[in-house]
């Protein structure tokens, strides 16, 4: 077991970190070596090698993500679908059923939906906002709950206070995406949840330069889900093991700027009179802004809005602008901007969309670490012209 340290900024740093420093180096080094000597591991699972997820490279990574929440053990995977697939596919077999919140990530939908269907998995939606509504969804093979912290793109925040009392009455394993706050802002199994889920291809890693996941929870979860991981195959390769880590530590100077600076901008386009609708909850105005404030330590970097005119209006806005980079995904350095109907959210109908309140000009921002007045500023022309 590694040392123990007390501040989250703290922990990115020093958690997990071996001991002693492998031949003094300050910074842990790529082990790009698949196999390792035989040294009388007495189970398949404990054999050294890179698809058993425990090269040395793994194992610091492991340790440290499961200190960021406070929890027992943690996994890294090759994309945050490898997580969340084979978390899934480890709690849920033919004949179970899972109840999961109705606006999840796409690939996540999809999973659910159709994949897990076809290996005789059902499942029903529940409305976050409405606890009172999810026990008449309960089945008695109802084994797991699925929820994310933030829903993409309207930054919605479900009761997850209820999520984990719900889960623990009826036994069943609740699951949370905390991709979106990252456990700077939010410490989802020190909260309550069994299992906390990351694409690390975000804030973690930070840097838009891999794709990667995690999971976090329990010993006796984390064997398992690392089992069936061993046989899906979806393991991280220790080059990309070395790019995650060094990203992970400056996950609090990143974040701290991200909220910081989100909050500025949802505030200046909010008194913008060509700004019809921010969705952001640190705006005080926002209806989910109380639960926010409680649960989040910060509200993170990503924001929606809409604009006066629609999609036309905001497809001339994307391009009057010069800074943020018209590009999908989130939670890198630099400033990113989409407009979900014609992207992420396009599988959709658009009356499907426009139940779920996504507008056809709908504007997704992820806020990268830029100078906030200079996006300000940015904005201010891109708007005026
Ligand atoms: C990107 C993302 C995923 C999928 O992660 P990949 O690393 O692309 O596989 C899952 N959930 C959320 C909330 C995401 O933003």
């Amino acid at each position: 077991m590694s040392k123990e340290f007390k501040h989250f900024e703290t922990k990115l740093i020093h958690s997990g970190e071996p001991e002693p420093r492998i031949n003094g180096a300050v910074s842990m080094p790529i082990f790009q070596s698949a196999n390792f000597e035989y040294a009388g591991e007495a189970s398949y699972h404990d054999l050294k090698y890179i698809r058993l997820n425990n090269t040395p490279n793994h194992i610091v990574l492991h340790q440290k993500l499961a200190a960021l929440e406070n929890a027992e053990a943690a996994l890294v995977t090759a994309s945050g679908m490898a997580a969340i697939s084979t978390s899934l596919l480890t709690i849920l077999s033919s004949g179970d059923h899972l109840l999961a919140q109705d606006t999840l990530y796409g690939g996540t939908h999809s999973l659910i939906t159709k994949d897990l269907v076809s290996y005789g998995i059902s499942y029903d939606f529940i409305d976050g906002d409405r606890p009172e509504t999810w026990q008449e969804k309960l089945k008695p093979n109802t084994k797991a709950i699925y929820v994310e912290s933030m829903t993409n793109p309207l930054l919605q925040v479900a009761d997850l206070h209820s999520v984990v009392q719900f889960a623990k009455s009826h036994d069943l394993i609740s699951l949370i995406d905390n991709t979106f706050p990252s456990p700077y802002n939010f410490r989802a199994v020190d909260f309550g949840f069994d299992i906390s889920l990351h694409s690390c291809t975000k804030y973690l890693n930070g840097h838009s330069d891999i794709v990667g996941g995690a999971v976090i929870g329990s010993c006796k979860l984390i064997e398992k889900i690392t089992h069936k991981l061993n046989h899906l195959g979806g393991s991280m390769d220790p080059h990309t093991c070395f790019l995650l880590h060094r990203g992970i530590k400056t996950l609090a100077v990143r974040m701290k700027h991200q909220n910081d600076s989100t909050g500025k901008i949802a505030q200046f386009l909010q008194l913008h009179s060509k700004i019809t609708k921010v969705n952001y909850p640190g705006l005080e105005s926002s209806s989910g802004h109380q639960r926010a404030r409680e649960l989040f330590d910060g509200f993170s970097g990503m924001l929606s809005f809409e604009l006066s005119g629609g999609l036309e209006a905001a497809e001339q806005f994307m391009k009057n602008t010069t800074l943020p980079i018209i590009a999908p995904s989130l939670g890198g350095v630099e400033t990113l901007l989409t407009i979900p109907a014609i992207t992420s959210h396009a599988g959709m109908t658009r009356e499907d969309r426009q139940q779920l309140g996504i507008k056809d000009g709908l504007i997704r921002m992820s806020v990268g670490i830029e100078a906030t007045e200079e996006i300000i500023d940015d904005f201010k022309q891109a708007l005026s012209s």
